[in-house]
């Protein structure tokens, strides 16, 4: 059952309407975030899953080296014995020296590997922490993860309620208004950016503009607004305009 509304009051009601309009639109764009909040969170979980694989990679492959250099280090003690064993076998000066020479120098590459391998263990622990702090980091996401995602899709649920309650309360408002007011109001939402339906600024007999476009009023649109119905369309921005005077009886209180 339409009841009838007076010009005014269905003006008045389509300012209730844009502010429901506005309200939504801002719920709309929360629900629409939704999915890419979640995907962050799941994209951070998987970064640090990542981090994680690439601490215990280094560890490994630092245990690799120094597995690589002892070996090294034994492969030259093993040289300088078999060269010291050859050394009672040798007649000439020359090759007693050459074998000599030889020994020195393996003796410099096993305590190169020897000297590394004291470094990589000191890498190989530092490595070792560092896997560990990286796992702790996944296992506190990893139980966080869920209940994050959760607070996200409750704080969704919140917003489609909010938003069903305030399409509800739309709903009950365009009972009561003109259609062609409506129509004209849902053909302008579509065209322009933020307000559709907006106060003219200055009072009857000082000079007017529109609240959206802040151009003056022309003559026929000052008439109109003083019309019963209350509101005029700016010949510039088309925007619905009203004087709060005349829809809401009192000067804007703020
Ligand atoms: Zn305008």
């Amino acid at each position: 059952m339409a009841i009838f509304h007076s010009p005014k009051e269905s003006v008045k009601a389509l300012i209730a309407v844009q502010e429901l309009d506005l309200e939504l639109d801002k719920l709309a764009a929360g629900l629409a975030a939704v999915p890419a909040r979640k995907a962050a969170e799941e994209a951070a979980f998987e970064a640090q899953k990542g981090a994680l694989a690439a601490a215990k990679a280094e560890l490994i492959r630092l245990q690799v080296e120094k597995k690589s250099k002892e070996l090294l280090a034994a492969e030259k003690e093993e040289e300088i014995r078999k060269h010291q064993r050859d050394l009672n076998q040798i007649k000439s000066n020359e090759a007693y020296k050459a074998l000599e020479n030889e020994i020195a120098f393996a003796s410099r590459e096993k305590d190169e590997a020897e000297t590394a391998v004291l470094e990589l263990m000191e890498r190989i622990d530092r490595a070792a922490a560092a896997e560990k702090a990286e796992q702790a980091a996944v296992n506190a996401l990893a139980s966080s993860l869920k209940g994050r995602l959760a607070a996200i899709d409750a704080e969704a649920a919140d917003m489609g309620s909010r938003a069903d309650g305030l399409r509800a309360r739309r709903e009950a408002l365009l009972g009561g208004m003109s259609a062609d007011l409506l129509e004209r109001y849902g053909f302008l939402r579509d065209r322009l950016r933020g307000l559709v339906v907006t106060e003219v600024s200055g009072q009857p007999g000082e000079k007017l503009s529109c609240g959206g476009c802040h151009m003056r009023l022309r003559p026929q649109e000052e008439v109109d607004l003083l019309k019963p119905e209350g509101f005029a369309i700016c010949g510039e921005c088309r925007r619905l305009m009203y004087l709060r005077t005349t829809i809401f009886g009192a000067a804007k209180t703020q």
